[in-house]
Order: C-alpha cells, then sequence, then structure tokens
C-alpha cells in the first residue's frame, strides 16, 4: 500500500512539484504537508519588480527549455494551473534563440547556429573554431575507451575532441549550466548523453546521427509523454516553434500558481518559516522543526543534499559533492539598444585571462525575454553571472560586497560592451551554495547512496532536488513528478534515484 502521510522538506520547484502530482494523483484521504524553512516558497527562483518602473529582474533562472520530457511536464502543469495565456516564448528564428556569444579571449565571437553565413565567418576568422571543428570531424575516428567508469568533462572532451574545443566552447557552456569547472565535473552525471554514445555508438558523432532514428527515453517515460501530448496537443505544437519561455511575471509566477493551488486542497498543508531540524525514525517518523514537529509516514526529501546530512548523518556521499557560490547582478539602464549585438548574450571559458572579476556570463535580458516589462521599449536590461567555481576557495568574509559586485559588473559591461551609462535600476546578490557540483564518479556514489537508503530506510524516505540527478528546473521537475508517480503506484521501496540501477 503506498504511504498514506507524506511529509516533503523543502519548498523550491522540486519540494512544490512533487506535493502537487501528489495531491493530483494520490487518493484524498492521503495527508501530504510540505515544510519550507525560509520564509517564501520558490528556493532559488526568484522573480521580483523594482522602482517606479516595476522592471522585471529575475535573481535565479531565467528562461526554461521546451524541449524533453521535464519541458512537456512543466507545460502539463501550466496549462493545469491556467497559466498558458501567461507563457511568454521565444520563437527559433528570433535573435535571442539563433545568437550566443563568447568573450574570447578579448572580444565577442558569435558562435556557429546563427545562421549558415555567419557560422561560417566565425569559424574562418576565428583559428580555435577552425581547430574544433576539425576535432569534430575527426571524432568519429577515434578508438572509443569501452567500459569507462567516468571521467572529468575536460579530459572527455579533450580525448574525443580536442582539449581547445574543451577550453573554450565548453568550459563556457559549463560556466553557463553550473558556473563549474571541467576539470572536477564528471561527464556521465552532466552530459550522460555524450558519455552514452561513446559507450554504446563508439563516438558522439555517430551517436548523434543515429539518436535522431532511437529516442533515449525509457518505455515508460515515452508512454508518460505520450499520454501529455494527447492531452496538450494545441500547446505543444505551438511550443515546438519556441526556442525559450518563460511566464509573464516571470518564472516565480508558476511557483505561485503552484503553491495557491496546493493551498486550496483540503488534504495538503504547506509551511514557510519551518526549518526541519531533526528526524526521528520511530514506528512513526517525527519531524522536528523550529516551529513544532509532525508525524509522518514517508519522507520526501528536496532540500541540498548538504542540509539533509546535517539530519542524516548515516547516509553516505551527502556532503561530498560542494555546491558554488554565485554571484547575480540585474542591471537596466533607461535606454533601448544600446547593445552591440543581438541575441541571448555571452560566456566567458576559463581560458579568457582579461577576466579579473571571475565573470562567468552575460545575459541579455531584454533580447532573451523582450515582452515582460510593461514599457519594453526603454530600457537594455542586462545580468552579469559571477563566482561560481572562481569563489570556491573564499571565505565567508571574503565575498564582494553588494556595492563591490555592483562595481565590477557595471565596469565588465563597459569593457566587453561599451556601454557607458549609470543604470537606472540594479539589484546585486550572492546566492551561496545555490548549484551542486557533481563531481567525477558521482553516479557510483548515488548508487551506494541508493542502496543504503533502501537497507536503512526502506519504504519510508526518498529523495528529490537539484543534489542528485540534474540541476535544470526541466530535470527538478521531472525527478519530484517521476518520484511522486512512483511512490503512489509502485508497492516496493522507491528511493528517487532507481535510474542507477539501470547501469
Ligand atoms: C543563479 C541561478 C540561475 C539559474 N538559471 C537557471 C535557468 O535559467 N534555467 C534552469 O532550468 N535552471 C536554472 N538554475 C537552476 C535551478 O534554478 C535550480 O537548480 C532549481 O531551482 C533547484 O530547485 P530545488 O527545489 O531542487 O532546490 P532549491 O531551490 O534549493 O529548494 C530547496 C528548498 O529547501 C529549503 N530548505 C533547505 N534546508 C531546509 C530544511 N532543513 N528544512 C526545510 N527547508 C529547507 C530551502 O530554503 C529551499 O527553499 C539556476 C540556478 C541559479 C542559482
Amino acid at each position: 500500500m503506498p504511504p498514506q502521510n507524506f511529509i516533503i522538506l523543502g519548498g523550491g520547484i522540486s519540494g512544490l512539484t512533487a506535493a502537487w502530482y501528489l495531491a493530483r494523483n494520490a487518493p484524498s484521504s492521503t495527508k501530504i504537508t510540505l515544510l519550507e524553512a525560509s520564509n517564501r516558497f520558490g528556493g532559488w527562483i526568484q522573480s521580483t519588480r523594482v522602482g517606479e518602473e516595476r522592471i522585471l529582474f529575475e535573481q535565479g533562472p531565467r528562461t526554461l527549455r521546451p524541449s524533453g520530457l521535464g519541458a512537456y511536464i512543466i507545460l502539463d502543469m501550466a496549462a493545469k494551473l491556467n497559466l498558458t495565456g501567461y507563457i511568454h516564448a521565444v520563437g527559433k528564428n528570433e535573435p535571442a534563440a539563433k545568437n550566443r556569444y563568447l568573450y574570447y579571449p578579448d572580444r565577442l565571437i558569435q558562435l556557429p547556429g546563427g545562421g549558415l553565413f555567419p557560422g561560417l565567418k566565425s569559424i574562418v576568422q576565428n583559428k580555435f573554431m577552425l581547430s574544433s571543428l576539425y576535432s569534430v570531424i575527426r571524432e568519429p575516428f577515434i578508438k572509443p575507451l569501452k567500459n569507462l567508469d567516468d571521467e572529468s568533462i575536460h579530459s572527455f572532451i579533450s580525448r574525443r575532441f580536442n582539449s581547445t574545443l574543451a577550453d573554450t566552447l565548453m568550459s563556457a557552456l559549463v560556466h553557463g549550466i553550473y558556473a563549474g569547472d571541467i576539470k572536477k565535473l564528471s561527464v556521465k552525471s552532466t552530459f550522460k548523453q555524450m558519455f552514452d554514445m561513446e559507450q554504446i555508438y563508439g563516438s558522439v558523432i555517430k551517436g548523434t546521427i543515429n539518436s535522431r532514428k532511437l529516442s533515449t527515453l525509457s518505455q515508460k517515460d515515452q508512454n508518460w509523454l505520450n499520454l501529455l501530448c494527447e492531452e496538450n496537443k494545441d500547446l505543444f505544437a505551438f511550443m515546438s516553434t519556441t526556442s525559450l519561455y518563460s511566464f509573464a511575471n516571470g518564472i516565480e509566477q508558476l511557483v505561485y500558481a503552484i503553491v495557491n493551488d496546493l493551498k486550496d486542497r483540503e488534504n495538503v498543508t504547506i509551511k514557510t518559516s519551518h526549518h526541519v531540524k531533526e528526524l526521528k525514525f520511530d514506528k512513526e517518523i517525527e519531524v522536528c522543526t523550529n516551529d513544532g514537529s509532525f508525524k509522518a509516514d514517508h519522507i520526501i526529501s528536496t532540500i541540498p543534499s548538504h542540509e539533509l546530512a546535517c539530519l542524516l548523518p548515516d547516509l553516505p556521499y551527502l556532503t561530498y559533492n560542494p555546491s558554488v557560490t554565485v554571484a547575480v547582478v540585474n542591471i537596466a539602464y533607461g535606454r533601448q539598444n544600446l547593445l552591440p549585438v543581438k541575441g541571448f548574450g555571452y560566456l566567458i571559458p576559463h581560458t579568457t585571462l582579461s577576466n579579473p572579476y571571475h565573470v562567468l556570463g552575460v545575459v541579455f535580458d531584454s533580447d532573451a525575454m523582450p515582452h515582460q516589462d510593461y514599457k519594453k521599449d526603454k530600457y537594455t536590461k542586462l545580468t552579469v553571472m559571477m563566482g561560481g567555481h572562481y569563489y570556491n576557495d573564499l571565505s565567508e568574509n571574503d565575498y564582494p560586497n553588494k556595492d563591490e559586485l555592483l562595481s565590477k559588473a557595471v565596469e565588465t559591461i563597459e569593457k566587453q560592451l561599451g556601454i557607458y551609462l549609470t543604470p537606472l535600476q540594479c539589484m546585486a546578490k550572492i546566492h551561496r551554495k545555490c548549484i551542486p557540483q557533481y563531481y567525477v564518479g558521482h553516479y557510483s556514489r548515488m548508487k551506494e547512496l541508493h542502496y543504503m537508503i533502501k537497507k536503512k530506510y526502506g519504504k519510508r524516505l526518498s529523495v528529490g532536488g537539484a543534489s542528485y540527478f540534474g540541476v535544470s528546473i526541466n530535470d527538478c521537475v521531472t525527478n519530484s513528478a517521476r518520484l511522486a508517480l512512483d511512490l503512489l503506484r509502485n508497492d516496493g521501496i522507491v528511493t528517487g534515484l532507481e535510474r542507477v540501477e539501470g547501469d
């Protein structure tokens, strides 16, 4: 029989999705309680309007990708939460979809993908791109390393392509997703499809060609996707022409909609300002917070693994991976069209030497999500992200303060984009330990963790959230939705880490 009384730890998108999926699919007699430590829901998702102009600043995630199972799940949720009319989509032919840049070694370079001519021009003009192109042509002929357990992204890309591609394009991409160090991150846990292509097809390029014909989804996930498609035909047809999307009031609008839906349900209780301090596994499970205790028969933890380690120190590897700290500076200038180029923004690889403030990348928000501001024709809006793995050696007192962050961001924009104006509105924040880093060997460690949870906690504990398998919102939502359905439909033990059983 499935659990009757769930407590979910954490009210970020992972915890909220788990609660929402349980609430919609469990019998109405099932009790669902969600406990969040801070005074708001959403975790890293935070969309704020500032100033008289009510300019929208995203302090965390800002765009969602409409591809893969996760996208279908979110869009289905959006439809059921009556958010479809608020979706703001960027079409595949718009500059934000086509034009992405690198800042390397001391200027903006357009990446291939923005059309044949600019792509070719960029390749011909930049030695590192010519060398990368050559490595792509050569890759299918490089002997595969079969039965490889894992290696760093840098080592994998250098081996299959070349180190130039690893040190430029790949380093920049990894800064954009993980704010991480490609020499430490696991290729198997961050780019699993690419890792599997070498194991299955002997080559990434051959795998890419073949995977167009074959679905990478399990039969169960494929059936799920088919069902979602059947229910949302029109929405999915529209989204197939889209490259990115968000909502009128930013990504947090999705959070508000889930929270309001959950608040209306009799069998669901959701609480902020309830920091879970202790878990006592007895006949029942007692969850102790700063503001009272609660009883459950199953715990779903979606808090970061290093936080869960404080509650369950007997579980292995919860503190093995660090999480990086990222500084986010949002800036709006009071004039439009200030950017020298149009596009989504640019990323900076670790080999760009003139990067004294450790900038990871700059998003051109007024191009990337142009319709969220009420007077969109009046501003140029940007976000500068700094730090990540570059801040790993800093102690708490060494982080730049808000004024320092702002002046570093403004100086970066002056130097790299040639904009010499005083910002109309700005906001700077340090996000401590915000993106988990899956270091080499993560997959094997999760396998041990999975079997240890099974052995020690049986049917009483499962885990989800960004610490385990994927940091994107698409991943977090997919994992939580799958976990909730598995817990309700599966009579055996469900830990949330079942995928490790496949390897
Ligand atoms: C700057 C930034 C930009 C990003 N950009 C994108 C993007 O553009 N697209 C994208 O897809 N993804 C992006 N991401 C990643 C994505 O936003 C996160 O991985 C995702 O939101 C994590 O959600 P979560 O619910 O798993 O964890 P969290 O958001 O960390 O939520 C966990 C919650 O648990 C609570 N908690 C912790 N300890 C306890 C406790 N003991 N008791 C109770 N509650 C507790 C926390 O307060 C928090 O609210 C970005 C992340 C950052 C930081």
